[in-house]
């Protein structure tokens, strides 16, 4: 039997067997950012030990920056002493900053990938949950708490259970209108939330291999192939010339075995995936936009509390069809949707043809990176989107969390590309996130419902 792509990356980085039984593994990149790195640091202080590799250790601030402006002092004080914070500590460590000085700021998981930084056969750590984005290189990549950004930066390294593999193939191909975050919260909706704990789960069949690399990041952890190398060739800090060569070697090497070993094999066909919609509190709880929000007796017994939770929650009911429901505020951006050709995608569908958001609708195109955004504007973006009645913003999380100005208030519905649909996510304690598609976000913004966009758009 073969081996996946995951053990042969896992075994490559493991220093040692703990008395534990957990393996020591070494971390070949380490991205911080300005939330779950202030103590860390502190603590490293404490001990009076230093950063032990500064050079596999970079920085950037995305989760507090505001999106309206990004002059200084922030208006938030919070906010601008994490930011000060976050600027001593890499200036004291010698540590590579991605500032908005520059113009290299951006959402850690969008600035790692533009950089050239997240490569094949990598351990990648950073202090948010959504690092497993950096996985559709073909990369271990693990969010981690704070304990944990501190153990990283002091050693380089991580304690970790061994998890199984889950290979998931998508065949077939994706109807139009169809997208890498439908695919995503088809699989989460068919497997559970839960249904990944103690699992890596590894992508493949035709449609992850038709997909690009923002395409895979929506969806992550997928092999290294002629796509992965082509979109790593000629970034500022991949390798170059010969070191690119050996790298490929490598990248090539840590490829999963065709006759690999896997604890079980998920096979999902693409034509069945429609545009989907989450409608409860989790990312697993989602229908087609054409359905209707499932009765609790489509739950197991261990989800069914979730389930009235969220009824209750959302203020919607069994039987309810999720397509119709009234929305205050647009949101495009992300992590995982804040790329360039996320906003292109848009672009082709809105452009020309006069659409206009709803006036009640609150709507707001975020780009994951300040070379996001110059690009968009470089080429006109900022003016059809606002034309459009979209708000382009600067770069950063913005409502994915809203630990920054951009909230939701009181009991607004927001039609989201982002990532998380958790109570109070977006900043408001009552406020109701709808997770979907860019285009089903457009969509949603000039329907001012959620709406079908395969028939606004005519795709
Ligand atoms: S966009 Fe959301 S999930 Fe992604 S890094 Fe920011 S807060 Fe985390």
């Amino acid at each position: 039997m073969g081996t996946t792509l995951y053990d042969k990356v896992f075994e490559r980085h493991t220093v040692a067997t703990l008395p534990s039984g957990q393996r020591q593994l070494l971390m070949g990149l380490h991205l911080i950012h300005e939330v779950t790195s202030p103590q860390a640091f502190s603590m490293l202080e404490q001990r009076g030990l230093e950063v032990l590799y500064p050079d596999r250790t970079f920085a950037t601030v995305d989760h507090i920056i505001p999106t309206k402006s990004q002059l200084r002092p922030f208006s938030d004080s919070l906010a601008e002493e994490m930011m000060v914070v976050l600027e001593r500590n890499v200036r004291k460590h010698g540590i590579r900053y991605f500032s908005t000085d520059k113009g290299e700021q951006g959402i850690v998981h969008v600035v790692g990938p533009e950089m050239g930084l997240t490569q094949p056969g990598m351990t990648i750590c950073c202090g948010d949950s959504h690092t497993s984005t950096h996985g559709a290189f073909g990369a271990i990549a693990l969010g981690i708490g704070t304990s944990q950004v501190r153990d990283v930066l002091a050693t380089q390294t991580l304690a970790m259970d061994k998890l199984k593999v889950r290979r998931i193939e998508v065949t077939g191909k994706l109807r139009p209108g169809v997208y890498a975050k439908d695919v995503t919260l088809h699989i989460i909706g068919k497997l559970g939330v839960n249904g990944g704990v103690g699992y890596a789960y590894e992508y493949a069949g035709e449609v992850l291999e038709r997909m690009t690399m923002d395409e895979r990041m929506t969806v992550c952890y997928v092999n290294p192939d002629e796509t992965t190398y082509r979109y790593l060739e000629g970034r500022e800090l991949s390798p170059k010339g010969a070191a690119f060569r050996r790298a490929l070697e490598y990248w090539e090497s840590v490829r999963s075995d065709r006759d690999a070993d896997y604890h079980d094999v998920v096979v999902i066909r693409g034509e069945d995936i429609e545009p989907v919609v989450t409608w409860g509190i989790n990312p697993g709880q989602s229908v087609g936009v054409n359905g209707v929000i499932p009765p609790p007796s489509a739950f197991s017994e261990g989800e069914r509390a979730t389930a009235e939770e969220a009824y209750a929650y959302m203020s919607l009911a069994p039987g309810q069809k999720i397509r119709g429901t009234k929305i205050d505020v647009a949101f495009i951006g992300s992590c995982t949707n804040g790329r360039l050709s996320d906003f292109e995608e848009v672009l082709r569908l809105i452009r020309g043809k006069g659409f206009k958001v709803k006036p009640h609708v609150r709507a707001m195109v975020v780009p994951g990176s300040q070379a996001v955004r110059r690009a968009m504007i470089e080429k006109g973006y900022d003016e059809v989107f606002g034309d459009a009645g979209f708000e382009l913003r600067e770069a950063g999380c913005s409502m994915c969390l809203a630990m920054n100005p951009d909230k939701l208030s009181g009991r607004e519905v927001c039609a989201s590309s982002s990532n998380r649909n958790f109570k109070g996510r977006q900043g408001a304690p009552t406020g109701r996130t709808l997770l979907m598609s860019p285009a089903m976000v457009a969509a949603a913004a000039i329907a001012g419902e959620v709406t079908d966009a395969r028939e606004l758009f005519g795709i």
